[in-house]
């Protein structure tokens, strides 16, 4: 989810402290009101782009489950591999985070029954893919089928690694003609309901079943290195701590179309 801990700063969008607590959009009657997004004509392929090892899952994890049952390949594009989730850590290295990383996404997805989706590792350097965006726009470009969807995180999320990920993803969708859906992850974190700055009005959601709501709670237990702290140090604090789980494992997914 994040790269360079829980402070950054990025135009108008601020990401720092605890956010928008979950209750406050639980009550927010729009947030049940948006359209349902329509399964019925899956397509055969869906590409994720996902900046962090775990976006995939908090963002679209569900719906990633229900395309899957509806038929559809799932191909993960692993922009980074989230090594600088815990700079300064004591007790885990960059290339120690890199491979517990990986492991635990293996493991979410396994989770999620998403063990045959597709991984591919791009090895972008973690907070630094805007400075990849020539780079990660023609591999997408390059994967990208008219007839795939491709899920990215939302231009405006507020984190740069998530912004550039969705940049390149609508630029290759504008040039293959595949069908861009954006899925917010810190928005939900900074923004409030009714908020200006998102794009409300383009927003669709799925209701997970409780079945499904209770697998992605546990595959979220696998990100260990995200939910918990990697010791009593201040610089291996939990990234997601209760507070941000609780917003990304409510009930619903929302993506833009
Ligand atoms: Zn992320």
């Amino acid at each position: 989810v994040v790269s360079e801990g829980v402070e950054v700063s990025e135009g108008v969008v601020v990401i720092e402290g605890a956010g928008t607590p979950e209750a406050t959009w639980q009550a927010w009657p729009a947030l049940q009101a948006f359209p349902s997004l329509r399964l019925e004509n899956a397509p055969s392929r869906v590409v994720v782009v996902a900046p962090h090892p775990d976006d995939e899952l908090f963002g679209v994890g569900g719906l990633l489950r229900l395309l899957t049952a509806a038929g559809a390949e799932i191909d993960i594009v692993a922009v980074t591999d989230g090594e600088a989730s815990h700079p300064g850590s004591p007790t885990m290295t960059p290339a120690d985070l890199v491979s517990r990383r990986f492991a635990e996404r293996a493991a979410a997805l396994r989770r999620m029954g998403l063990d045959s989706a597709r991984v591919t590792r791009l090895a972008i350097p973690d907070g630094r893919v805007a400075s990849a965006a020539v780079r990660l726009a023609s591999a997408l470009t390059e994967l990208l089928e008219p007839t795939d969807w491709c899920l990215a995180t939302w231009r405006g999320d507020g984190h740069p690694d998530h912004e550039a990920c969705g940049s390149a993803a609508a630029e290759a969708c504008d040039v293959v003609g595949a069908r861009l859906l954006e899925y917010p992850v810190w928005a939900w974190h900074w923004a409030t309901p009714g908020d200006s700055r998102v794009p409300w009005a383009r927003a669709s959601s799925i209701r997970l079943p409780a079945w499904l709501a209770a697998c992605k709670q546990r595959a979220a237990a696998e990100h260990v290195s995200q939910v918990r702290p990697l010791s009593a140090d201040p610089a291996d604090a939990a990234i997601l701590p209760p507070s941000g789980l609780g917003r990304l494992l409510r009930t619903t997914e929302t993506v833009f179309s």
